[in-house]
């Protein structure tokens, strides 16, 4: 689980985050929504470590290490002289150089359908491979909270749709605690099972959503529509 309590962030006198406070069982798909400024991406990265909080707590359970969060970004920030597999195996970090560090990458490019892409270098990629690309270096390490930050923000209608089952496929298959930052409110809707919506520094609303959707693992219906687009 993830708890966060009185949580705030300014920069310089600009007051971000007022006060969040936030409970997320292990395994929950959250989605954050708000206007531009508001402050999803300043919470992300608090939660990743990546900022210093100005008060506040953040707190995994205990069982959670920093390694064990990941984020995935708008941009997919590939090394562009490093191959798709090569690239891939940098989410591991220092298991980078363990003896089963190519077989663990060769298996999250293929849980993104992009094993036949391993030797390919990211340039010659579409924006939504690229973004498979990421979202395999993300998962590689198995970790136990993924963070995502408008990952799907500069695909184009089609390739975004497609992407969205892949990111519900892996998060059903591998039961990791999602927290996707995006402007799309369907998104949200269609993803999440519970969307928070930030105003004025707080969280204003905290609804649930698709409660009684099925969490089967295992979905390979939408496995074959992601691969046609
Ligand atoms: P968007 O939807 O446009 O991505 P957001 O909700 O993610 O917006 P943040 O990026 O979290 O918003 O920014 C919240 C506020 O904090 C903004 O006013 C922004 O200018 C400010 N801010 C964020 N990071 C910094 C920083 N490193 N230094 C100064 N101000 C910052
Ligand atoms: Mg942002």
């Amino acid at each position: 689980p993830l708890s966060i309590r009185g949580l705030r962030k300014s920069f310089g006198d600009n007051e971000v985050l007022r006060g969040i406070d936030l409970h997320i069982p292990a395994g929950q798909f959250v989605a954050v929504v708000g206007k531009s400024g508001c402050g999803k991406s300043t919470l992300l990265r608090l939660i990743a470590g990546l900022e210093r909080i100005d008060a506040g707590s953040i707190s995994f359970g205990g069982e959670i290490q920093p390694e064990d969060i990941r984020v995935m970004f708008q941009e997919p920030r590939l090394l562009p002289w490093a191959r798709v597999l090569a690239n891939v195996e940098v989410g591991l970090g220092r298991d980078r150089a363990s003896g089963d560090a190519h077989a663990r990458a060769e298996k999250a490019l293929a849980e993104v359908g992009l094993a036949d892409k391993r030797e390919q270098w990211p340039s010659v990629l579409s924006g939504g491979q690229k973004q498979r690309v990421a979202l395999a270096r993300a998962l590689v390490s198995r970790p136990r909270v993924l963070a995502f930050d408008e990952p799907l923000g500069a695909l184009d209608a089609l390739t975004r749709i497609s992407m969205q089952r892949l990111l519900e496929r892996v998060w059903r298959d591998q039961g990791f605690t999602a927290i996707l930052v995006t402007h799309d409110v369907a998104e949200a809707v269609a993803l999440a099972d519970r969307v928070l919506v930030i105003e004025e520094g707080r969280i204003a609303h905290d609804v649930v959503v698709n409660a009684a959707r099925p969490r089967q693992r295992g979905s390979a219906e939408l496995a074959g529509l992601e691969g046609s687009i």
